[in-house]
């Protein structure tokens, strides 16, 4: 289980954050996310969340190339698109 509790201000190395868990659900991290309201501390998160996460943006900003940008970037992390639909309840 990921520790709300570190306060991390520097980004983790490659090899560093690797070896955390997903803060949002537990499997390994692959990436690293800041956001401003969470005093841009560096929060670890495993490849599928990234994909949700940067749906979830792109959906809410109402980007118009939203679906394609989002199967793009799923294909290059290598996140089943049949996932991300499943989690985000989109098809
Ligand atoms: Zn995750």
């Amino acid at each position: 289980m990921y520790d709300w509790n570190v306060k991390r201000k520097t980004p983790y190395t490659e090899n560093g954050i690797k070896r955390l868990c997903c803060a949002r659900c537990g499997e390994p991290a692959d990436c690293q996310w800041q956001i401003c309201s969470d005093d841009r501390l560096f929060r670890p998160l495993c490849k599928t969340c990234d994909v949700l996460l940067n749906a979830l943006v792109l959906a809410w900003v109402g980007h118009p190339e939203a679906e394609n940008l989002i199967a793009r970037y799923a294909l290059s992390k290598s996140v089943s698109l049949n996932e991300v639909e499943r989690l985000t309840g989109r098809k």
